[in-house]
């Protein structure tokens, strides 16, 4: 690095002491590995995109902060409170990246059925590679594997081209519209960082480390969030722990927020429930996110210079603009507590409302069925068996009683659609005419339609995936529902189609509102997790 200046604002200093005693070895496996970090207590260390495909990002170190230009710990830059700094790129190149076609995942001590399948698919003619994620976490006495293996064939230069593979032989596949990224090069540039008063500037090839003086918070300047989504904007936000500024797999410069699980935790659960909730429901909810954050890492964002985005895709993470005394409370109570199923870690997935009944797992998102996640009735009798098209009717307008039965519009819902919307809608994906019928041809265990044939004038065409229907009928709120055509003959578009539904979300796994219900009925956090993942075990990890 080059410190091209020293004045009295900012030294050029030979070592300090940083957090987590990381080395820059470290620093680079948290930007590419997809491999969990341990911090010196052994707790988990998460990267968290920020924002990224930025021309430049401005931020302000508002307690002091030291600066690593390529996070090398031996050349640091001392940066005094309240200075504000802009980070630009000055030549940059994208990344490479190939795309697997994802068919199983398993958990990592299944060796011989991994290498079985592996051979399947080689004799097949694929060429095979296999991709690990997760971690073996280390505990007195015991070990706690949460390592997965995707295996992936026919390597795709594009994404759309594996997806378009997975298309061709759905039917042999386990897991549903999956992908795996190879990164093939890394991105690469030249990091310019700028302060304003002195006009002091660093540069540095691919990374700029951040390293707050004790328990400061560094504070992004109109930070855009969500880009490339439909849900974005700009505004300041604030974060505790390490930064670093790095180019993003487009060439263009991205900012990840480097911290401990427990301290992710605590930013995320206040986004995902309502802080007021009774204390008992949000300990089970720091425990489900904590599990999702295990079992997400790695697997997403593989050829992306950090582990998890701040969006819905992973967890939402707003930094600690919505940190709550309560959240933090519940995160802290059930510190590293995560929930097992014999020794595979559960994957923890939750929604709003259930609708009275969960769906199974391996109906929403394909895999291996999974014994906690099957599909269940939401009272005490937590009765598994499963909905059908014949009684979907009947359990909509007389539904038994189900711990989320009192949240009127989410659990029960109505809605309209005119023959000319939905006409429109599928016709933007297939010429099919003026759409006169609509019939599940799949529902999962919940009743939730999984495959939907449109019927129009001029032929049918069916689409995969509950949420890619939601989306389609014009964004419903779930996937449990019922549609009835008013107005217009049987081969004519309607005049509206009604939708009676149930419930709110995709519906696998713990209910919040239902969990929220239990704790109401004094049920504590580790009675409402066996209710949702039935058969489960906490331990506590760290
Ligand atoms: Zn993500
Ligand atoms: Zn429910």
């Amino acid at each position: 690095m080059k410190c091209t200046a020293i004045i009295a604002l900012i030294l050029c200093l030979p070592s300090l002491a940083q957090s987590y005693d990381m080395t820059r070895r470290d620093r680079m496996n948290i930007l590419y590995s997809n491999q969990v970090v341990f911090d010196r207590r052994g707790e988990p260390l998460v990267s968290v995109r920020l924002t990224e495909s930025q021309e430049e990002i401005k931020f302000k170190t508002r307690g002091g902060a030291v600066l690593m230009p390529s996070g090398d710990s031996s050349s640091q830059v001392r940066s005094p409170a309240r200075t504000e700094w802009t980070v630009r790129l000055e030549s940059s190149q994208a990344g490479q990246t190939r795309w697997w076609l994802a068919t199983e995942r398993f958990p990592a001590h299944k060796m011989s059925t991994i290498a079985a399948r592996r051979l399947h698919w080689s004799d097949q003619g694929y060429e095979v590679k296999l991709f690990e994620a997760g971690a073996l976490i280390g505990l007195a006495g015991q070990t706690l594997d949460t390592r997965t293996i995707t295996i992936g064939i026919a390597p795709q230069k594009t994404r759309l081209a594996a997806l378009r593979m997975a298309y061709d032989i759905a039917d042999q596949l386990s897991l549903k519209d999956q992908v795996v990224a190879e990164p093939v090069t890394r991105p690469s540039g030249w990091l310019v960082a700028r302060e304003k008063r002195s006009g002091i500037e660093i540069r540095s090839k691919d990374l700029i480390w951040l390293t707050p003086n004790d328990g400061q918070t560094t504070k992004i300047i109109d930070l855009e969030w969500g880009h490339g989504t439909p849900k974005r904007g700009r505004m300041d936000r604030t974060y505790a722990g390490d930064l670093y500024f790095t180019v993003g797999q487009d060439g263009l410069l991205a900012a990840a927020n480097v911290l401990s699980a427990e301290q992710l935790l605590e930013g995320v659960v206040p986004s995902e429930l309502y802080t007021s909730a009774p204390m008992e429901a949000l300990k089970a909810q720091s425990v489900t996110a904590r599990g999702q954050l295990l079992t997400k890492v790695g697997t997403r964002h593989r050829s992306d210079p950090y582990l998890l985005c701040a969006e819905t895709h992973c967890q939402v993470y707003s930094g600690t603009t919505k940190k709550h005394p309560r959240t933090s409370r519940a995160v802290q109570d059930t510190r590293g507590q995560l929930l097992f199923h014999g020794d595979d870690l559960v994957d923890t997935t939750y929604s709003s409302t259930c609708g009275g009944h969960s769906e199974a797992f391996h109906k929403m998102w394909g895999g291996t069925p999974l014994p906690y996640s099957m599909g269940q009735l939401d009272n005490q009798t937590a009765d598994p068996t499963p909905l059908t098209e014949e009684n979907l009717a009947q359990f909509l307008e007389q539904p038994p009683p189900s711990f989320c039965g009192k949240r009127k519009g989410l659990f029960r819902w109505r809605v309209k659609r005119t023959g000319r919307e939905v006409t429109e809608a599928v016709n933007r994906i297939a010429a099919i005419g003026d759409v006169h019928t609509i019939a599940a041809v799949e529902r999962g265990h919940s009743g939730r339609a999984l495959r939907v044939k449109y019927t129009g004038t001029r032929g049918s065409h069916v689409v995969d995936g509950s949420y890619n229907n939601r989306k389609l009928l014009g964004g419903l709120r779930s996937g449990m529902w019922l549609v009835k055509r008013r107005g217009g003959t049987p081969d004519s578009a309607p005049k509206t189609w009604t939708f009676r539904g149930g419930g709110f979300g995709h519906g696998v796994g713990m209910c919040q509102h239902g969990a929220m219900d239990m704790a109401q009925r004094s049920n504590t956090f580790d009675a409402i997790l066996k209710h949702y993942y039935p058969g489960s075990t906490l331990k506590r990890a760290w």
